[in-house]
């Protein structure tokens, strides 16, 4: 390969997954624009000398993230999941200081930040889509609109004490300059607070759909450590939440300035035990992915056959990495019913199913295909209704860890 780990520099990358050409998966598309979206290559390479897992192909930053629809706050279990985390970090680390700060990348909708917001924290968010950077604002959370990296931190000029990073160390295709950010704005003693899909996790879930062109890196604990040992910090805490089927909250501080905790070393070791650090743990990944599209197409054509309806639940963005490596559109799913009404009207990139709004629409189908499959605990909560009335609710990736 000629392409570089965006990690470690090396060149030594194996092809690991492939799942063909896919548009750019946040793309939902107004009527006029179907059949226009472009197709990029979508494969996952495992770096033979850090382990990193990686995408060799880069959408640009420009194209995934001016305008991208994504929501925090309009799942209950994530907003709690983000209150959680902020009641966590101050109890932790600043509950006796009387001014504290906090600086959100990649701060979507200011969901997280208002719960810092509301335990005394002077907040600032920086967040890459208008759109979403207005609502943030609009509801009284601070909000830079542009890409973190360098730069802006040398244009904020200020150190925080917590420095936050949700679900967007995956994103990054300033990797080196966005970590050295993050180090230069850090108090001495100040926490980072790193939360992203656990390799791990996916591996363990087959939840092959959480690879999309927005997520060009994917994470161990190893393989983060490595990337942040570079930049001079250093993990001292984590623990495993089950948002997305299993992520890592990471404490990362200035290299030395915190102990390890025994939590940690724990999960270092079970990490090294399941063995999600080599290559072979790819390839049965790769052969259980295949197996799965072929189970599940089945499925749908048969349900089809039997003349009955299947709509999708939920209409997230990983939704159409499945859909598009399944080849599944609307002769199978009729619809998606979602419940981010920015999303009213569109259609999924690349197989075209049309986005209808929970609670809109009448009908109901024979099976619910969960492509927000990690949501499972409080979907099968929510439609307890519709369960008793003998709707199927079928789980294409059954999560080991439910939200
Ligand atoms: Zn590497």
């Amino acid at each position: 390969m000629s392409f570089m780990c965006r990690v470690c520099d090396s060149t030594a990358l194996e092809p690991v997954l492939d799942l063909g050409d896919q548009p750019w998966c946040n793309h939902f598309l107004t009527k006029d624009k179907i059949g226009k979206e472009p197709f990029y290559p979508l494969r996952l390479f495992f770096c033979t000398k850090c382990a990193t897992s990686q995408l060799d192909y880069t959408v640009k930053k420009e194209v995934m993230f001016g305008d991208h629809t994504y929501l925090s706050g309009v799942t209950k279990s994530l907003s709690d999941h983000f209150k959680q985390v902020a009641t966590d970090v101050d109890a932790k680390f600043f509950r006796d200081h009387t001014q504290k700060s906090v600086l959100d990348i990649g701060s979507n909708d200011g969901t997280q930040l208002k719960h810092f917001k509301s335990l005394g924290y002077d907040v600032l968010g920086v967040e890459s889509s208008k759109t979403t950077a207005k609502i943030a604002e609009d509801a009284g959370i601070p909000t830079r609109n542009e890409f973190f990296n360098l730069d802006s931190i040398e244009k904020i000029g200020r150190k925080f004490d917590v420095i936050n990073a949700s679900g967007v160390f995956f994103h990054l295709e300033e990797l080196h300059s966005v970590t050295k950010a993050i180090k230069k704005g850090l108090k001495d003693d100040g926490v980072f607070v790193v939360q992203f899909l656990y390799m791990k996790s996916i591996l363990e879930n087959d939840a092959f759909d959480q690879i999309y062109h927005e997520h060009l890196l994917y994470y161990s604990l190893k393989t983060i450590e490595i990337l942040l040992n570079r930049h001079g910090l250093s993990m001292f805490d984590a623990r495993l939440a089950p948002i997305h089927g299993g992520s890592i909250i990471g404490y990362v501080g200035h290299q030395g300035a915190r102990s390890e905790t025994a939590r940690l070393k724990a999960m270092r070791a079970e990490e090294v035990q399941s063995g999600c650090n080599q290559i072979d743990a790819y390839h049965s990944f790769a052969k259980r992915v295949a197996a799965m599209k072929e189970r599940n197409v089945e499925m749908l054509k048969k349900a089809r056959a039997e003349g009955k309806r299947v709509f999708g639940m939920g209409a997230p963005v990983k939704g159409n990495t499945l859909l598009n490596y399944f080849g599944v559109g609307p002769d199978l799913i009729e619809c998606l019913l979602e419940k981010n009404t920015l999303r009213r009207d569109l259609y999924s990139p690349g197989m075209h199913i049309p986005i209808l709004i929970e609670g809109e629409v009448p009908e109901t189908p024979d099976i619910f295909y969960v492509l927000a499959w990690n949501f499972k605990k409080e979907i099968l909560a929510n439609n307890q209704a519709l369960l008793d009335r003998g709707i199927e609710f079928f789980f294409p990736i059954e999560p080991k860890l439910s939200a």
